[in-house]
């Protein structure tokens, strides 16, 4: 665990996305929770120390972002209402989380025991401003990385949680992107007064890398745009497609790379 500023915490080495959590004289706010269950109820005990959670803020719907609410019981969950709309039409079923956390982390099989998804409460739609004691949390719905994805903004602590929207210098997930809104988004984080972003994966990083990250998502684009040039069909552009950027893939996610160039080309292909 790290601590980004004088209340503000997050963890980047778990596998899954990063998550952090803020504290204030109320209790605590946490930004997306651990997908392994170990991780999970290991963090919960870290976050008792500086206070009772209250609430969590779910940047996305993806499962390396929701699935631990599960462990915050008494927490209340926010976010924008498309990725409540998700986890009600489409979580996984007990059986297949068994099936992916045998594969993950055997040792926290146990600990699914009554699982049951916990999904947002409270919900909006273009964003809302949350004041827990003396902190506060803008909650902006910037569409990117998926079309519900939530940026949240702590001014009083100059720090950007931006979830997927940053992928720093790992490979950046297109599979279910709008490229056009996220290059705005990105637009839109740059505009904010902040020392520290806390990407959805990799380490934390500054408002410098924002440029790297548009232009991956400009680089992604043009080599889809290329392959339809050229006359390549889907099948052939997604298994030859060659990027500039070869970051590794982010912690937890080795052996994805042939998924991930598929699913990015697939999503791509209708949008350029
Ligand atoms: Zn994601």
């Amino acid at each position: 665990m790290q601590q980004v500023s004088e209340n503000v915490y997050v963890e980047t080495y778990t596998r899954g996305c990063n998550h952090g959590f803020v504290t204030t004289s109320q209790g605590v706010v946490l930004i997306d929770t651990p997908q392994i269950p170990l991780d999970a109820v290991r963090w919960r005990h870290e976050i008792m120390k500086h206070g009772e959670p209250l609430y969590i803020i779910n940047t996305e719907p993806h499962l390396d972002h929701v699935m631990g609410n599960f462990y915050f019981p008494g927490a209340s969950v926010i976010s924008q209402q498309g990725v409540r709309e998700r986890m009600d039409d489409g979580f996984p079923t007990l059986q297949e989380l068994r099936e992916r956390i045998s594969q993950a982390d055997p040792d926290s099989l146990w600990l699914l025991h009554g699982y049951a998804p916990h999904p947002p409460e409270i919900t909006f739609s273009s964003g809302m401003t949350l004041r827990v004691g003396e902190q506060m949390f803008h909650l902006m719905h910037l569409p990117g990385h998926t079309p519900m994805e939530v940026c949240v903004y702590i001014p009083g602590e100059r720090v950007v949680f931006t979830g997927d929207n940053v992928f720093h210098r790992v490979q950046t997930f297109l599979h279910e992107a709008e490229p056009e809104a996220w290059l705005e988004s990105l637009k839109r984080i740059g505009e904010l007064d902040v020392d520290v972003i806390v990407p959805g994966h990799g380490e934390v990083c500054d408002k410098g890398y924002l440029e790297e990250q548009a232009a991956v998502i400009h680089d992604w684009l043009g080599a889809v745009r290329e392959a339809k040039g050229k006359g390549l069909t889907l099948e052939e552009a997604a298994k030859g497609l060659g990027l500039k950027k070869e970051y590794p893939m982010g912690q937890g996610l080795q052996g994805m790379e042939d998924w991930l160039r598929e699913m990015n080309v697939n999503n791509l292909w209708q949008k350029v």
